[in-house]
C-alpha cells in the first residue's frame, strides 16, 4: 500500500497538485484500513462482485448481468478466457500486414478479461515488443501511475492497443496496418465487454470511432462505442512530453471514473471536496 501511495502521489505531483496535506491529516486516515478504501476511494461493491462472480470462468448472460458474454447460442455458457484464446489463435503467427516483418513479439493484451474498463493504446513499442505485453515501457509507467490514481489496479483493469505489432521506429501504424489489426481487438472488445474504454491518444480514437478528428474534439464527453462508453484522453507517452497536458489527462479519467461509479480520490463516503487541488 505504502508503494501504491507513493506512486499516487508522484502522480499528484506531476500533475502539479502538491497541497494535498495543508491541513493536518488524521494519521489513521493514511495508513489504516479505511485509509486505503477511503485513499482508493473504490465502490468496492460495485467492483467485486465482477471481478470475483467470474474468475475468468464460466459466466452466462442473464438479466441481472447483462454485461456477461454474449452466446451466439442463447443459453449456453461462454468462457471469456477460452473466447480470447480463439482470437489468439486465429491471429496466429500473423502475416497478414507489414508489421510482421521487424516484430518479435505479438502484443496481444493484458488485464482482467472481465475487466470493467479497458485502455486501447496504439501499438507495442520496443519494451512491449521484447516482452509481448503492452504499455510495459515508460508510457507504461505513467498509465500505471493513471489507473492506481483511479484507484484501480493494472491487474483489474484490460490493454490492449490497435496493433499487435511494433511499427517500426514507433511509427504510427499505416490505415492498412491498423484496419486490418482491429477487427481483432474489436473481437476482443466483444468478449470482455467492458462497461468504459479509453482510447489513448489519436490513433486508438481513430480506429475504434471509425472518424479522423483532431483530440480536442473527441475529449471531454462519452461515445457510446459498441454497448460500451467510450472516453478519448491523451497518450501517455504524449502527457511524458508535455506533461502540462496531464491535469487535462486527469479530468478525462474522472469522467471515466464517474461512468463506473468510482468516487473520486481522498474523500472517502464524504461528498467530494475540493482538497487536493481538485
Ligand atoms: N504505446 C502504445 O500505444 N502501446 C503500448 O503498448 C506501448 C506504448
Amino acid at each position: 500500500m505504502r508503494e501504491a501511495l507513493a506512486a499516487r502521489m508522484r502522480f499528484y505531483r506531476e500533475l502539479g497538485i502538491g497541497e494535498l496535506y495543508r491541513r493536518p491529516v488524521d494519521a489513521e486516515q493514511v495508513w489504516g484500513i479505511s485509509v486505503e478504501a477511503s485513499a482508493v476511494g473504490v465502490e468496492e461493491e460495485v467492483i467485486s462482485p465482477r471481478r470475483s462472480s467470474v474468475a475468468h470462468g464460466v459466466e452466462f448472460e442473464s438479466a441481472s448481468n447483462p454485461r456477461s458474454p454474449k452466446s451466439r447460442d442463447q443459453g449456453h455458457p461462454v468462457n471469456k478466457v477460452d473466447a480470447l484464446r480463439v482470437i489468439q489463435e486465429e491471429i496466429g503467427d500473423c502475416t497478414r500486414c507489414a508489421l510482421h516483418k521487424g516484430r518479435h513479439t505479438i502484443v496481444f493484451a493484458d488485464g482482467s478479461p472481465d475487466a470493467r474498463l479497458m485502455f486501447v493504446g496504439e501499438g507495442p513499442g520496443a519494451d512491449e515488443d521484447a516482452q509481448g505485453l503492452p504499455f510495459v515501457g515508460r508510457a507504461g509507467q505513467l498509465l500505471n501511475n493513471m489507473i492506481s490514481a483511479m484507484g484501480l489496479k493494472r491487474e483489474e483493469v484490460y490493454i490492449a492497443n490497435i496493433v499487435k505489432c511494433r511499427p517500426p521506429g514507433n511509427r504510427t501504424p499505416e490505415p492498412d496496418e491498423a484496419n486490418t489489426c482491429v477487427q481483432f481487438l474489436n473481437q476482443q472488445i466483444e468478449v470482455v465487454r467492458p462497461e468504459v474504454i479509453v482510447a489513448l491518444g489519436a490513433t486508438a480514437a481513430t480506429y475504434l470511432l471509425g472518424q479522423r478528428q483532431p483530440l480536442a474534439g473527441l475529449r471531454g464527453r462519452v461515445h457510446g462505442f459498441r454497448g460500451s462508453k467510450l472516453i478519448v484522453t491523451y497518450h501517455p507517452a504524449f502527457l511524458l512530453r508535455d506533461p502540462r497536458q496531464k491535469k487535462e489527462a486527469w479530468a478525462d479519467l474522472q469522467i471515466a471514473m464517474k461512468e463506473l461509479g468510482l468516487k473520486r480520490q481522498g474523500t472517502g463516503n464524504r461528498e467530494q471536496g475540493t482538497e487536493g487541488g481538485e
